[in-house]
């Protein structure tokens, strides 16, 4: 494989990039765990670093976080598991985070609590620290009621939540489901009108204008030819980006693809798909299959086709080349079953600064939202993929144009920074 450069050392995921650039604010004091066997070095300047013991740390993250609400928040997309010892790993992990922060918090200031991990301390920070304005943000989908109330501690999750003043999450659709999450709420004591009132939709952001004029720049249209050189040349591209997640759908624009290929509508030998599935959550045994199945898959297309024509490249990618990437991709491929924004959908448009390329998206991606005049598809349909591809590769320039120029203007301005002032305003 061609040494594309790799990945910086957090996480190649959404959260991380929605929150990184706001890392280095002045007044920014975070709190965070850095996560088992992670040198402490390789986190941001100005960190309160939670300590969780290994097994609490397991039980909590591997377990209850990723194992059942994971799942459970897109809506099941495969099977939670429950188990006895993961809640109260995870009550003690809150319990851990919110005493930190109490301890380091200036008077009066707000806090961002980010994410599904950390769904209780809202409520505990608030009954600790009163002075504080907390700030309570959802990145994942948000359940259906009927889903969410399979778990048997929905009503304690609610009450952590409600502890914090504003509940942002990803998208209106997600504001009206976090609505009916607090109305079916069984929990006496909950003040389900006071919940309702403090959700906000505010979709997360990319860097529009950075990553724009990062995509013009001679280096990474150096970058952007010695890709097609290396991958693809004289091919057309069809590039997908996503971490090896379920909630992905990676397999359903493998098999497109693949039939594609086989009856005849695109021809091996002048098409590549490079699929950049960077490894996730490896203890989680769906995971540890799901990535198996995609390395076959990318093994029998090839087979099948006679020729190299599917490219998988299996770890973290740096920000710069997948902007090369970007760039390079004729059609940008994201089939998620459920996904609460996909931030590579928006970093793609934002790095068409050309105003060429075509995106497939999901209509169960967070990012359709706002990005209406993408090629919608409904991920469960491998035809309707199968269509929207074609269009992607074979509409009239005019017509390509005209789409991402929509698609542009619905995130030209937008960052980080603009994502953060409104949530916290
Ligand atoms: N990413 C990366 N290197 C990779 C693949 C992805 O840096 O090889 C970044 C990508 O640029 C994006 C984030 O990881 O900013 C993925 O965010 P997204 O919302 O699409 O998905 P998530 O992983 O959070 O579910």
């Amino acid at each position: 494989m061609p040494d594309l450069g790799s990945g910086g050392p957090l996480a190649a995921s959404g959260l991380v990039t929605t929150l990184r650039p706001l890392a280095a604010g002045d007044h920014v004091q975070w709190v965070g765990w850095a996560g088992l066997g992670q040198a402490p070095h390789r986190l941001p300047a100005r960190l309160t670093d939670v300590e969780l013991d290994p097994v609490v740390a397991r039980r909590y993250y591997d377990g209850y976080s990723n194992a059942t609400l994971w799942p459970t928040y897109h809506d099941n997309v495969f099977e939670p598991r429950f188990e006895d010892l993961w809640w109260p790993a995870y009550v003690s992990a809150n319990q851990e985070f919110a005493r930190r922060t109490a301890a380091v918090a200036p008077r009066g200031a707000t806090v961002c609590v980010n994410d599904y991990h950390l769904q209780l301390v809202p409520r505990i920070l608030k009954d600790l620290r009163p002075d504080l304005r907390i700030v309570f943000f959802l990145h994942t989908a948000v359940p259906s009621r009927s889903i969410f109330n399979r778990l048997p501690t929905a009503d304690e999750i609610l009450r952590g939540i409600v502890g914090a003043d504003v509940i942002g999450v990803q998208t209106n659709a997600g504001a009206e489901a976090m609505a009916r999450l607090f109305y079916g709420s069984t929990a006496k004591d909950l003040d389900v009108y006071a919940a309702v009132s403090r959700i906000r939709a505010v979709p997360a952001q990319v860097d529009f204008t950075a990553i724009s004029d990062e995509a013009q720049s001679g280096r990474t249209t150096a970058l952007a030819h010695r890709v097609r050189d290396l991958l693809a040349p004289g091919r057309r591209i069809v590039l997908a980006i996503e971490r090896i997640d379920p909630v992905k759908g990676v397999e359903q624009h493998l098999r497109a693809y693949r039939e594609l290929i086989r009856d005849g509508s695109l021809d091996p030998r002048r098409t590549v798909l490079v699929q950049v599935g960077v490894p996730s959550r490896r203890q989680v045994p769906e995971y540890q299959a799901l990535s198996d199945r995609v390395r076959q898959s990318v093994a029998e297309i090839n087979a099948e086709a006679g020729i190299r024509t599917a490219i998988l490249i299996d770890r973290a990618v740096a920000p710069a080349t997948l902007i090369a990437l970007y760039r390079a991709a004729d059609v940008m491929a994201v089939t998620s079953l459920n996904d609460g924004m996909n931030l590579v959908a928006k970093e793609y448009v934002a790095a068409r600064a050309d105003g060429d390329g075509s995106l497939v998206l999901s209509r169960f991606a967070g990012a359709a939202e706002e990005l209406g005049d993408a090629l919608l598809v409904n991920p469960f349909s491998v035809s309707a993929i199968k269509a929207a591809l074609l269009t992607g590769f074979d509409a009239p320039p005019a017509e390509r144009r005209r789409r991402m120029s929509g698609l542009r203007e619905a995130l030209a301005g937008k960052s980080p920074r603009t994502w953060a002032d409104r949530l916290l305003s």
